[in-house]
């Protein structure tokens, strides 16, 4: 791809540009900066220009993205990227902060439509009120921190069968039926991670210094506030996020206590250990919906899926294939994991992954292909600005793919495989509810208790582990559950960035069972919902999707009643 890039649709960036060079985009920074905004006719032209600006880039910054993830072994594409990420974003950060402040400022802002504009200004005032420059080196500090985080990872190997092992690798033993087996990589695995405890212990000591001293800086009482505005929460308070956990506690740990209990049963087992979570309750070897590396097949049978939820969804899915924006197979050089990215510029979804073959595949293609959705019902909005939904909606886009997608395994297995990777997706969703409560509730903790010792943060997790957990019987592995919160990455790097799943999630649910009553209304909804982009605020997409924007018991619980008569109603 050639870094100057013609696009046919410009009327402010030039059509010869070359956006890897900051010296050429700065004039234009600075031309919107200079620009007279008297009246609303001026500011509307001006936004359109600053949209079409920031889409160039984005864009940019996106290809250089997705080349460097699906060739990493390429050093050149590797500089590509390096560069925008070190010379260009960096500098171009502070000019879109004075464009947001000359927009605010503007003596026409009050005379804009409320309702076209209103939810723009929100979301920009948020920006501006929040941002001290003396907070820049520490939010440096903190990714730098954060790097020692993620070294300290990076570097746990574990000699295992005669093996020099990563973690991911031993991952995969907690799918082996040989339970003696399991039990020993488990253990191999505990006993590493606990080498660097105290460490990481320290690490984030110094994390939580930090995000006092920023929200301080800010003039907020503590981080949590800080958050709350940074992520832009309008539509939902801290207590809400508590209740939410308290509805999780009587709703669904019961569900989870009787799935352990059964698991037990079906293994056969005195009690239920932490290495037995994970393998297939009846020992089966592993799903294969398709053979590695059959690609083809793999896009068609998930088009099929999408062909027969609605026929408009798999005609999208298709224009991502013509167009080149599939990238799914795993090969040598990919970076790991998978994602769905927008060009904001030609207005494309892009969907990367490394498909091998396995189940959660078929989850995540159906996944990303969600998002990919929900991009293409709303690219017509002009202002890239109001383009995408907020993060909680966003996966309610995705998430109800693979509940609806679900029903239709039948393309990829025979019926008593399509059952079973159905029960595991399901569990899965059940599963996830708890362990994002225990997350959640123990952020608002740190936080809430910017003073606290270790020992008391200690007491507090297991507090929390004990509230949230199954049946799950960790007797004599005391130090490997005190510190079991040490894995979750998002403590370190996103803090309080994991409810958005659990909320999305609630969504998704409700548009599953909303489907099964009247399967073209609920398409029809979701659609018509997808297609608002970023243009309303939560409750208004919750409420355009047919769904409750309600995280209590009321709304949970009737959930997860479905979610155990569906498990119930499956084939073992
Ligand atoms: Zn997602």
């Amino acid at each position: 791809m050639p870094s100057t890039v013609t696009a046919p649709d410009r009327h402010f960036v030039p059509e010869v540009i070359d956006l890897s060079d900051f010296s050429q985009i700065e004039p234009l920074y600075q031309k919107l900066l200079d620009r007279s905004l008297q009246s609303t006719g001026e500011l509307e032209r001006w936004l359109a220009d600053f949209s079409e600006l920031s889409a160039a880039v984005d864009e940019y910054g996106s290809r250089r993205y997705i080349d460097k993830s699906c060739h990493t072994d390429d050093p050149e594409i590797e500089k590509r990227f390096m560069q925008f990420v070190e010379e260009v974003e960096p500098k171009i950060k502070p000019l879109y902060f004075a464009l947001q402040k000359r927009f605010l400022s503007a003596p026409a802002v009050s005379l804009l439509d409320e309702k076209r504009y209103g939810i723009l200004i929100r979301k920009w005032r948020a920006d501006v009120e929040l941002f001290r420059p003396e907070n820049i080196p520490l939010e440096t500090e903190a990714v730098k921190i954060n790097n020692e985080y993620d070294k300290l990872n990076g570097a746990m190997m574990i000699n295992f069968e005669g093996k020099e092992r990563t973690m991911q690798q031993m991952a995969r033993y907690a799918e082996q039926t040989d339970r003696g087996l399991r039990q020993r990589a488990w253990e191999a695995t505990a006993n590493r991670r606990l080498k660097d405890r105290h460490v990481i212990d320290g690490i984030f000591d110094q994390l939580l210094n930090l995000r006092a001293k920023i929200s301080r800086n800010a003039s907020l009482d503590n981080y949590r506030s800080f958050v709350w505005k940074a992520y832009k929460r309008f539509d939902y308070t801290p207590e809400q996020c508590l209740q939410f956990a308290d509805a999780i506690a009587a709703t669904c740990v019961p569900l989870v206590k009787k799935l352990d209990a059964e698991r037990q049963e079906d293994l056969g087992l005195p009690s239920l250990r932490p290495w037995d979570t994970t393998v297939d309750p009846k020992n089966r070897p592993p799903l294969e919906p398709f053979t590695e590396g059959a690609t083809t097949e793999f896009i068609d049978k998930t088009k099929a899926i999408f062909d027969r939820l609605s026929p408009e969804l798999a005609s999208d899915f298709e224009t991502l294939r013509t167009n080149g924006n599939l990238d799914l197979e795993s090969r040598k050089g990919k970076q790991p994991g998978g994602y769905q990215s927008s060009l904001e510029e030609s207005r494309q979804p892009f969907i990367f992954m490394n498909a091998a073959g396995l189940q959660r595949d078929v989850e995540t293609l159906l996944h990303e292909g969600g998002h990919a959705f929900h991009y293409l019902a709303a690219r017509g909005e002009p202002l890239v600005f109001l383009r995408s939904a907020p993060m909680e909606f966003c996966e309610v886009a995705s998430m109800s793919m693979e509940l609806l997608g679900c029903e239709h395994f039948d393309l990829f297995y025979k019926p008593a495989e399509a059952a079973r990777a159905r029960r595991v997706m399901i569990e899965g969703i059940i599963r996830f509810f708890p362990w994002m409560a225990t997350i959640d509730s123990f952020q608002h903790w740190l936080y809430e208790h910017p003073n606290h010792a270790q020992s008391q943060r200690t007491t507090e997790w297991l507090r929390l582990t004990d509230r949230f957990g199954g049946n799950v019987d960790w007797t004599g592995l005391g130090p490997t559950r005190e510190s079991s919160w040490q894995r979750q990455l998002h403590l370190f790097h996103a803090p309080f960035y994991y409810i958005e799943y659990g909320i999305a999630q609630l969504g998704a649910l409700q548009l599953w069972l909303k489907a099964k009553e009247d399967p073209r209304r609920a398409l029809s909804n979701y659609r018509a919902a997808l297609k608002l982009g970023g243009t309303k605020p939560l409750p208004d997409l919750f409420a355009a999707a047919g769904i409750r924007f309600d995280f209590s018991e009321r709304t949970l619980r009737p959930l997860m009643s479905a979610l155990g008569e569906e498990l119930a109603n499956l084939p073992a």
